[in-house]
């Protein structure tokens, strides 16, 4: 039950206080260097995504 309390960063894994922790997206992280990290991950993931959903459409092309 006392675990539902416990945040952890989810880029190293370590356990995070939420009174001093990074928070963003949601999340808390261990560092801002980790809330950093973090980002750029989530940002080539969404990247990634959006090439393929262009390539499914067809293309088009802007301009
Ligand atoms: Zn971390």
């Amino acid at each position: 039950m006392l675990g539902l309390l416990q945040k952890h960063c989810p880029v190293c894994g370590m356990d995070v206080d939420k009174n001093t922790a990074m928070k963003r997206f949601g999340k808390y992280f261990c560092s801002e260097e980790h809330a950093g990290q973090y980002a750029e991950m989530k940002m080539a993931r969404d990247i990634e995504r959006k090439d393929y959903e262009d390539r499914g459409s067809g293309g088009g092309g802007c301009c």
